[in-house]
């Protein structure tokens, strides 16, 4: 007769394995791909998202509020930049905008 004991051990340490195993790749390859966009942004081809000027706004460009609900523009506590008053984190660092959201 075969030891239930024996068998949990076998079923729980298969599944630990297998567990195990999932989130190692999965692990790695988020660092992977954490390490290729740091090293295309060293090299120039992936643009930054901060200090990029393209988000700036032309000085003498009217302001667009496009699907306006109304709402002002909120600034980012963070980085100062103004953000659609719909959007939750700065469109530039990427900061919540507001308390608890
Ligand atoms: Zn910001």
């Amino acid at each position: 007769m075969i030891d239930l004991g024996t068998v949990y051990l076998a079923v729980t340490g298969a599944l630990l394995l297998v567990t195990l195993g999932v989130g190692v790749r999965v692990l790695s390859e988020i660092v992977r791909e954490g390490r290729d966009r740091q090293r295309r942004r060293r090299a120039g081809e992936l643009e930054k998202y901060t200090e990029d000027e393209e988000y700036d706004r032309v000085p003498g460009d009217p302001v667009e509020d496009n699907g306006d609900d109304g709402g002002a523009d909120t600034t980012c506590p963070q980085c100062e930049t103004d953000n659609d008053a719909a959007f939750d984190y700065c469109r530039r660092c990427a900061s919540p905008l507001r308390p608890g959201s």
